[in-house]
């Protein structure tokens, strides 16, 4: 109903000042709990939308009443929303271990520790206690490499910086500004929709070199393209992708022959990084660190958060000479990590070091069996009651990944609840999965959409189950 201006101009008078609501109980409680500012804003806000619903002639007097009354709430309700976190904890039901958009590598509970301990308080994170003077943040960690590859039977150095493109930038601009790198053109790669090798290599300032072809390229290639503007050979893992069929590559100890022979360094972009023998969880061809630098690569880089299973960071590992260079280029200060990740990453190796690959998520992931995971599953079909014929769920064998660009061929013999429904459509059910209090992560196959619980834990089970009862009732 349309009321009359003068009318209108009395309703106006029944919305107290924004001052005075401010000090009414409901609403305090608010200021208390968000912040006067904050409150302020949302109040204004709201009593500026009573305002125009009254100038619309939307509201009767009692509706006002009603309206000025509910604001502590609908206040409340506001702030909530905005004050929610974004980032929040979710529920990989995907099987991809290390799932770049999930946040890749979960932490070890040893890690979590010690990053709240470190993080806590003060640390000597740069201080010799020996000594008193000066450390170096590298130290933590560059011991614990030495150490987890001493068998290698050389001398390594081992520096951090925020992630493996990080690395591989500094590096390349630290041995090679100016002048030239010699690149196989079979690993030219794109990693992640933006790290392409040929645009890293133009931002560090060295030329690329591109030899032989994408399926093949030998060592001559690389012995020819040497000139006096060579400054490093470069062998990029291919990570996400494989060349198969009519292939050909030099080995890396045919690659740090020549390297050696010619006085250039071998600098060997890894990528993942793996420590851990996959090949104890049925995963063959990837590459190892120990088995690089026993080849002879002279300087290599790797991610902290792939197989090493530890915080996002680029682990820059080599002969102390070399490393030595590229700590005294500027970028290193301008790329360096926080003690947090040096928390992280010094429990993380310590972890390896006792040879503890349990207590390492993404390791206990890959070695958790078909057998193991169909047990996890079956309990939660007994478990599960589905009160509608309309709601389709079973049990099926699926591949889980290990992913995070590692392995890309490989794959973990798995099983995952099948879920599909009469009325939703696979994509609906997985959105619906999404928006569950603690977000669910699915896959989408063939019409269903599959629960693998690998890269879940076990004390998750009970929150999915419920999530996908909830599926049969809310239709
Ligand atoms: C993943 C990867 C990178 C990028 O590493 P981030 O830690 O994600 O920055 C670079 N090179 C290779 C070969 C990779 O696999």
């Amino acid at each position: 109903m349309k009321l009359e201006g003068g009318a209108n101009s009395e309703l106006f008078r029944l919305l107290p000042a924004v001052d005075e609501l401010l000090r009414r109980k409901g609403v305090r409680a608010l200021v208390s709990q968000y912040g006067h500012e904050a409150v302020l804003q949302h109040l204004r806000r709201y009593v500026g939308d009573v305002r125009s619903r009254i100038s619309r002639g939307d509201l009767r007097e009692s509706e006002v009443a009603a309206a000025v009354e509910a604001a502590p709430r609908e206040v409340e309700r506001r702030l909530k929303a905005e004050m929610a976190y974004s980032l929040r904890p979710a529920i990989n039901a995907t099987g991809v271990i290390l799932h770049t958009n999930l946040g890749r590598a979960p932490l070890s509970e040893e890690a979590l520790r010690y990053i709240s301990e470190i993080a806590r308080g003060y640390s000597n994170i740069e201080m010799d206690l020996a000594t008193g003077e000066r450390g170096k943040r590298d130290e933590h960690v560059s011991r614990l490499f030495a150490k987890l590859f001493a068998e290698v039977g050389r001398e390594v150095t081992t520096i951090v910086v925020n992630n493996n493109a990080a690395a591989v930038l500094l590096t390349l601009n630290a041995l090679a500004e100016g002048g030239e790198v010699i690149v196989s053109r079979g690993e030219l790669v794109e990693i992640g929709g933006s790290f392409r090798i040929p645009d890293v290599m133009a931002k560090s300032g060295a030329v690329l070199r591109e030899v032989g072809t994408t399926n093949r390229t030998r060592i001559g290639d690389y012995e020819q393209a040497i000139n006096e503007k060579t400054k490093l050979l470069l062998r990029v893992h291919r990570s996400n992708f494989e060349i198969t069929g009519f292939t050909e590559q030099p080995s890396l100890e045919e690659l740090a022959g020549l390297a050696k022979r010619r006085g250039i360094p071998l600098m060997e972009d890894l990528g993942s990084g793996d420590i851990f023998d996959l090949r104890t969880v049925g995963v063959h061809g990837e590459p190892t660190i120990a088995a690089s630098l026993r080849a002879g690569v002279d300087i290599l880089t790797f991610s902290g958060d792939k197989l090493l299973g530890g915080p996002q960071a680029g682990l820059i590992s080599g002969t102390p000479e070399l490393v030595a260079k590229v700590r005294k280029n500027p970028l290193f200060r301008a790329l360096r990590v926080d003690k947090m990740f040096y928390a992280a990453l010094e429990a993380t190796l310590l972890t390896y070091l006792r040879e503890d690959y349990d207590s390492i998520p993404a390791l206990r992931m890959m070695r958790l069996t078909e057998e193991q995971i169909g047990e996890r599953t079956e309990r939660m079909m007994r478990k599960l009651h589905i009160s509608t014929p309309k709601l389709n769920v079973e049990v099926v064998a699926t591949r889980s990944v290990i992913g995070g660009g590692s392995a890309p061929g490989a794959t973990l013999r798995s099983r995952a609840v099948a879920v599909s429904s009469a009325e939703m459509g696979a994509d609906e059910i997985a959105r619906r999965l999404r928006e569950w209090e603690t977000p669910i992560i699915a896959r989408v196959e063939d019409g269903k959409v599959l629960l693998d619980l690998r890269t879940a834990e076990p004390e998750q089970d009970q929150v999915v189950l419920r999530a996908v009862e909830s599926l049969a009732t809310h239709n």
